[in-house]
């Protein structure tokens, strides 16, 4: 593409250009643009954004709805009609037609934006230096000169000259096809370098698989490698799922059968028993197109749509259409424990030296409170190790403490450092002031992989130190001494261990903390630099107490037959704790990663099944857990926020990504995304997950036997030789006026009330079932029988033809729409309190309906064109009674299975 006049490439490419010359190219710093500079690029180059693919144009998807069996097979009828001059006929068939596929049309665009909505949902975000300053931006919004922090499960938000790495790993596989991760540095490459080798630069599009960086930007949007070559990253990958596969197959198998009836019909009718040909091909095409349940794929996909819809209003985004279906039979649902079931709003709550134990009061991240030991307040400045243990939770973080508008304190990162923020500024400790005193030089971030943090700093005398904080067994791993009242002496690990179980069976996340007066051996801050040599500092216990949504929602699940399962890197005893105040393991011991390694396929699959609480446990024990459970038959939901989180969630029937604090990666494997990180918002997608398989079912369970029904009045009449009760014409009418309007309104049921009170639905169940044929045979008969017996009455009683097949019509709309209201529950009756209320839309569409039979019977318009005429009361009355007939049946009918059920 051509390069913009206003950014002309380098001579030299980005890739071989030194990180400062492409600095001082861009005209930017290492402390990022300013706002106004950002402000002003952003005008000049445009959002950061990849057009989404070229769609299908309005017009061919309305050409697309005319592809479809059951409008060739009208189509063709229609030209033959026309050929034989029954204009009427042609032009009902035409109207038949072209309503049908605005039918289609108009459901499909809705499902369609109600997917564009999810795409919007998921936009990215990025972390930038403007004005000296980290903020978290739209990724959108990024120009040309900005500097962005990469962190590992980071989607690397536009093409970047790298500045600054640490360990960084990228995974290019979206761009170059290499699924290895390759290693990253900032040295310029080659200017003809492949992509591949070009380590000085991250592409947009490929994510970080391990490490951090700083990089900047020198491309966005378009002139980003990965839009050059013009592919979207992240998109809603499927939009069909295995019921939709399963429902379309039946469809087509059953479009067959009708077909092969229709001509068999035919035959019957002209051979055996002299119907004129003409006359018989009307009435079977009209046959066809009453049966064949053409709105069958379209109200499925609206009704899917419409549940994706509603979990999105309820914070759950489904990113894969299948997850909406599969939420409805979750048998399990492991969950983080940490921010998902626990508020995440940490109060750093006692601190332990050697020789101390110091209670800290306050709550929330309000920097009021005082430090006690006892009754008695102390100083903390008084106590070198407390004094040192607080400055090391202060320089070892990464999080800042902000105010927002309306006055509240809250954390921008991980809010276990921001609790060790707000601890040091209750002792006096500002993090800007202990920051310029002891300046870092450099740092190990926080990986759950590895459960510690260190930073190297300088004192103000210029002594180095390097502070590491981290899951105490690991600080105990590598500290040798204890800070004691009296100075540094050989660490009693017992007392520590004890202290540590303590402090975490009262519920505490445990932080020790640690220092070492050493600077890094190498160039930078490396792993071996935290191995030993350490004093142990202070242990320090974090309350984070459960979400209260999150204790009713776990009980909401035990209720649906649901088990919930709490994963967490966190101690084993915190774990065990919080799961007690969530009931979830009732108390019994967690138990850990490091014990999960040592057991065997068996036990593991023991284990997976009867234990509730698992700690200490890093990610690859999270996907052996969901493969146990699955061995189970169990259907897994399952919870993730880290790059290492991608290969269980994408195992997991349900993954299930962090919306807020999860990392990219985790957000593209799962299948759901949580925009609250709550469990109670897993809890209601399942609730809605169950209500869009029980809308399809009951759709089903509608749309069967009023097809059915339909098409037995007229076979039936040809078989006994009879006249006719409806005309072609007035099939269609009925076909019109209901099938796909009256359907449509299941699709908008809210569930029903006792939906979590039931168990969750095997996996296996076939949605087909005895129950269903029986009832589908059941109406179909009812309703032939309804109507054709109506009718044959009416005839008997000498009333005039025109009337008596009105009256015929008329049953079938009347019977279709006592029907649905009888469908809006599978078992329970129709009018009892099971009834979900405020479903409008089945009220507008009833009324619709009626609206539309009372034309065709008064309508002298549409009298001429159906041959229809007008009823008075008594006979409206008696259509009313026969309709009746059909929606008794159904009750009745479902209080034989409600009473077969209770038996069971
Ligand atoms: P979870 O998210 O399940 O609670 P984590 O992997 O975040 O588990 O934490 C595991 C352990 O690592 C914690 O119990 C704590 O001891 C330690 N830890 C957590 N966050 C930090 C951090 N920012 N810096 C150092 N150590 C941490
Ligand atoms: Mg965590």
């Amino acid at each position: 593409m051509t390069p913009r006049p206003d950014c002309p490439p380098p001579a030299p490419p980005w890739h071989a250009q030194p990180a400062e010359q492409a600095l001082a190219a861009l005209d930017s710093r290492p402390q990022g643009l300013t706002a106004a500079q950002a402000a002003q690029r952003l005008a000049q180059h445009g959002p950061n954004r990849l057009q989404a693919a070229p769609r299908r144009s309005a017009w061919l998807r309305l050409l697309l709805q005319f592809h479809n069996v059951l409008l060739y097979v009208m189509l063709a009828a229609a030209v033959v009609t026309a050929f034989l001059g029954h204009w009427v006929d042609t032009g009902v068939l035409l109207a038949a037609v072209l309503v049908n596929a605005a039918i289609g049309f108009v459901q499909e665009g809705k499902a369609e934006s109600a997917l564009d909505a999810i795409r919007a949902m998921l936009s990215p975000h990025a972390v930038v230096l403007r004005d000296g300053q980290r903020q978290e931006i739209d990724a959108a919004d990024l120009v040309p000169g900005d500097v962005v922090l990469l962190a590992s499960g980071d989607r690397v938000p536009a093409d970047l000259r790298l500045l600054q790495v640490k360990e960084l790993r990228c995974d290019e596989s979206a761009l170059t096809g290499e699924s290895v991760p390759v290693d990253k540095h900032i040295e310029g490459v080659a200017a003809e370098a492949p992509l591949g080798d070009r380590r000085g630069m991250a592409y947009a599009g490929t994510l970080v698989a391990y490490g951090q960086a700083t990089g900047l930007v020198v491309a966005t949007a378009r002139d980003t490698e990965i839009g050059r070559i013009d592919r979207l990253l992240a998109d809603v990958a499927s939009t069909s799922t295995p019921l939709l596969r399963q429902i379309d197959h039946f469809g087509h198998r059953m479009a067959g059968v009708i077909l092969g009836l229709a001509a068999l019909t035919f035959v019957l009718g002209v051979w055996l028993r002299g119907h004129p040909a003409a006359d018989m091909f009307m009435l079977v095409v009209a046959l066809v197109a009453s049966a064949i349940p053409e709105g069958l794929p379209a109200i499925m996909t609206i009704t899917l749509a419409l549940g994706v819809q509603r979990m999105a209003r309820r914070q759950a985004i489904v990113r894969r259409l299948p997850a909406v279906e599969t939420l409805g039979s979750v048998t399990v649902i492991c969950s983080d424990k940490t921010g998902t079931l626990t508020r995440n709003e940490m109060t750093v709550q006692r601190v332990v030296c050697a020789g101390l134990d110091v209670a800290v009061s306050g709550a929330g991240y309000l920097p009021e409170g005082r430090f006690q030991v006892g009754a008695q307040v102390i100083d903390p400045d008084r106590h070198e190790a407390l004094a040192l243990a607080l400055r090391a939770g202060v320089l070892c973080n990464d999080a800042r403490m902000a105010l927002d508008d309306q006055g509240q304190w809250h954390v921008v990162g991980d809010p276990t450092e921001g609790a060790l923020l707000v601890a040091g500024h209750k002792a006096g400790l500002l993090q800007e002031v202990a920051a310029v005193a002891w300046p870092r030089s450099d740092s190990i971030p926080f990986e759950s992989q590895h459960r510690f943090m260190a930073t190297a700093h300088r004192d103000d005398a210029g002594t180095p130190w390097i502070f590491a904080k981290g899951a105490p067994e690991k600080m105990l791993d590598i500290c040798d001494r204890e800070w004691g009242p009296q100075g540094e002496r050989p660490v009693d690990v017992d007392t520590w261990r004890r202290m540590a179980t303590d402090m975490a069976a009262r519920g505490l996340r445990l932080l020790g903390l640690a220092c070492k007066r050493a600077a890094p051996a190498g160039q930078g801050l490396a792993f071996a630099d935290v191995a030993q040599g350490y004093t142990l500092l202070a242990l320090v216990g974090i309350a984070d107490p459960p979400r209260d949504e999150a204790v009713r929602a776990v009980a909401q699940c035990h209720a649906a037959g649901i088990r919930v399962k709490m994963i967490t890197g966190d101690h084993g005893e915190t774990a065990r704790a919080i799961g007690a105040q969530l009931a979830i393991g009732t108390g019994k011991p967690a138990v850990t990663g490091a014990e999960l390694e040592l057991m065997d396929d068996a036990e593991l699959q023991r284990v997976a099944l009867e234990v509730d609480v698992f700690a200490r446990a890093s990610p690859e024990h999270k996907l052996r857990l969901v493969q146990a459970l699955q061995r189970h038959g169990q259907v897994v939901a399952m919870t993730g926020d880290g790059v290492n989180d991608a290969p269980a969630l994408k195992c997991a029937d349900v993954g299930v990504a962090m919306g807020g604090k999860g990392t990219e990666a985790a957000k593209e494997a799962g299948d759901v995304v949580l925009a609250d990180d709550n469990f109670a918002t897993i809890a209601a997608a399942v609730h809605e997950g169950r209500a869009v398989y029980d809308n399809i079912r009951k759709f089903i369970l509608f749309m069967l036997p009023t097809n059915g029904g339909e098409a037995l009045v007229v076979i039936a009449a040809i078989l006994f030789q009879l006249t006719l009760p409806m005309t072609p014409a007035q099939v269609l009418w009925i076909n019109m006026a209901t099938s796909c309007t009256l359907g449509l309104a299941l699709a908008f049921e809210p569930a029903e009330p006792g939906i979590m009170q039931r168990p969750p639905r095997p996996p296996q169940e076939v949605l087909i079932s005895g129950l269903f044929i029986w009832r589908v045979l059941l109406v179909s008969v009812l309703m032939m029988a309804a109507a054709l017996g109506l009718f044959l009455w009416e005839l008997a009683q000498g009333t005039e033809l025109a009337v008596a097949r009105t009256m015929a019509v008329s049953t079938i709309v009347l019977a279709e729409m006592g029907y649905l209201l009888s469908s809006r529950l599978v078992l329970a009756p129709a009018f009892s309190r099971e009834a979900p209320n405020g479903n409008w839309v089945l009220v507008w569409t009833l009324l619709a309906c009626l609206l539309l039979q009372l034309g065709f019977v008064h309508l002298s318009v549409l009298q001429s064109i159906f041959g229809s005429a007008a009823l008075d009361a008594a006979q409206w009355a008696k259509v009313a009674l026969a309709g009746g007939v059909v929606f008794l049946g159904a009750e009745l009918d479902k209080w034989r299975a409600r009473r077969a059920a209770q038996r069971r």
